[in-house]
């Protein structure tokens, strides 16, 4: 079926990606008219927010404004910490690590156990909250993030105690104070997947969220004062790069942990070479699915839109580049057409939305930039989504590329956003080989109907996680991470608690 085809089954008018009027079809059955379902649980923002350190809040100093991507409008006023208050924030998490570290395991097990059940219970508030403050769609924040979050809390509290156990024959000790610094794509999940190892093994911590999407880790700050956490173990510090590039030369850290983009995570891993600060990146992707002629193609179809559209692409690990064998090419491209047109774009507080906002104008611009450059490179662009945009806010219309060629900008650098890059192979060895020809190695998929090939093809991509007929999966117990310009170092598992220990 033809984009034209497609636009004239499906009756819906909206506007296309230049503002003009459009005509996009699903086929019958495929997208249905819901009403909307909003989340309607109001949670309570303060005006403004001061950092915790030492366990109290500062007062708000020099703030900048964290606003809802979805309407524009602004939620809280946040600070920006100086490079005076990361250093007495360090100073803090310093003084908190000598009776932090000597506390009886299961005591601190204890501690970690209470938070990961708070998160629990204020589990509502926290999806809502997470949605108003990135543009994730609510079904997402929560029936993923959030519950991971808790999961990760769990999960590390039962390490606690065990930690002789997940390294036999040598004896643990905490590293130290720990500066940690995460992105916006997944806010209070990097915070738990930095935060719970780091406190299971003995350290001290000193967070910043991202500039955009501050409030959950400002809430989790909250629960670790509610559980009665002792001031200084876990400090939250806001604040844009400049905080984040204070906490990067300060020489009090013992460990720095990043995630983040490729570019800001080589300035940090200059900053911590040049004291020998131990450090892990978690960084930048363009991970490549493979599709095989002997696949099941619906589930590799769903799969891949899961891929690249959940959390609107703003995923390092989203399948943003996919390889499909030559022979079932025009099959693949008909049905993720079909799927595509049937995802709904929109309010992120509406439980049936799939793609919410993009998390801000920087982003969106730079989505737009690679859409652009996709076309005038002679890649064909299929925008089949019929979803109306809302007036305000910054939207992004998921799509994907065909006639992409591996020389293409949009087939080489991660565009962070909805855009899928198509290409074909003819052969396994030349779908490895393409899929390996790029600077990162973060993730991949492979989608095919043979045990043999699954371990044949895995063994051979150079990527940290590997899916197989499946996509985007998370547990705390995997470890997570990359290979070459993806990062070092793994988070998740007992490879990501080595990354929090000195062993003996
Ligand atoms: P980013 O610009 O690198 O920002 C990440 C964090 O670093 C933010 O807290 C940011 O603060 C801070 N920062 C900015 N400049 C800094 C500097 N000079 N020194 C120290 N810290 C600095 O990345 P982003 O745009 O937020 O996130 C998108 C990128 O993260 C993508 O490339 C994505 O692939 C990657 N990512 C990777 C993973 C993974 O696990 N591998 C997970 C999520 C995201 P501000 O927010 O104030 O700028
Ligand atoms: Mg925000």
């Amino acid at each position: 079926m033809t984009d034209t085809q497609l636009a004239h089954t499906n009756g819906s008018t909206t506007l296309d990606r230049n503002g003009s009027t459009a005509d996009h079809i699903a086929p019958p059955g495929v997208r249905w008219n819901y009403a909307a379902a909003p989340e309607t649980v109001k949670v309570t923002i303060e005006p403004r927010y001061g950092h915790y350190i030492n366990g109290d809040w500062t007062k708000p100093n020099s703030t900048f404004t964290t606003e809802n991507p979805a309407t524009q409008k602004p939620l809280s006023e946040i600070s920006n910490a100086s490079a005076a208050q990361v250093d007495t924030a360090v100073k803090a998490a310093r003084a908190a690590l000598g009776p932090w570290s000597k506390l009886p395991a299961k005591e601190r097990a204890k501690y970690i156990f209470r938070i990961a059940r708070r998160i629990q219970e204020r589990s509502r508030e926290l999806a809502i909250l997470e949605t108003m403050d990135s543009g994730k769609p609510i079904k997402e924040s929560r029936d993923v993030d959030i519950p991971l979050v808790a999961q990760h809390f769990f999960y590390h509290a039962g390490w606690a105690d065990k930690l002789a156990y997940a390294f036999p024959g040598a004896t643990p000790s905490p590293i130290g104070v720990c500066g940690q610094i995460i992105p916006w794509n997944f806010p209070l999940l990097m915070a738990a997947w930095k935060l719970a190892p780091a406190l299971a093994c003995g350290n001290t911590c000193v967070l910043k969220p991202a500039e955009t999407t501050p409030l959950t880790a400002l809430r989790l700050a909250e629960i670790c004062h509610e559980v009665g956490l002792p001031k200084g173990v876990v400090n939250i510090i806001t604040g844009d790069g400049r905080t984040g590039a204070a906490m990067a030369s300060h020489p009090g850290f013992d460990k720095l942990a990043f995630t983040g983009s490729t570019e800001v995570g080589k300035k940090i891993a200059l900053a911590a070479a040049s004291r020998g600060t131990k450090l892990t990146l978690e960084l930048g992707g363009k991970s490549p699915h493979i599709i095989f002629d002997d696949a099941s193609i619906d589930q590799a179809v769903e799969g891949i839109i899961q891929g690249i559209y959940f959390n609107q692409g703003e995923v390092c690990c989203a399948g943003s580049r996919l390889f499909v064998q030559e022979n079932i090419l025009d099959q693949v491209v008909a049905k993720l057409k079909i799927r595509l047109a049937s995802l709904r774009v929109g309010d992120p507080m509406d439980k049936n939305t799939d793609v919410g906002a993009v998390n801000s104008k920087a982003q969106l611009d730079q989505i737009n930039r690679y859409i652009a450059l996709g076309q005038s490179e002679g890649a064909q662009i299929h925008d089949v989504n019929p979803s109306t945009l809302p007036s305000s806010g910054y939207w992004c219309r998921p799509c994907f590329f065909t006639g992409v060629q591996p020389s293409h900008t949009i087939a080489r650098e991660e565009i962070f956003g909805p855009v899928l890059s198509i290409l074909s192979f003819r052969t396994p060895e030349e779908a490895i080989s393409r899929a390996n020809n790029t600077p990162y190695g973060l993730a991949a998929g492979i989608w095919t109907d043979k045990g043999s090939k699954i371990f044949e093809i895995a063994r051979k991509l150079k990527a940290g996680v590997v899916w197989c007929n499946t996509y985007n999966k998370f547990d705390p117990s995997s470890p997570f991470g990359g290979f070459k310009e993806s990062g070092f170092g793994r988070e998740g598992g007992v490879q990501g608690l080595r990354a929090y220990v000195n062993l003996h």
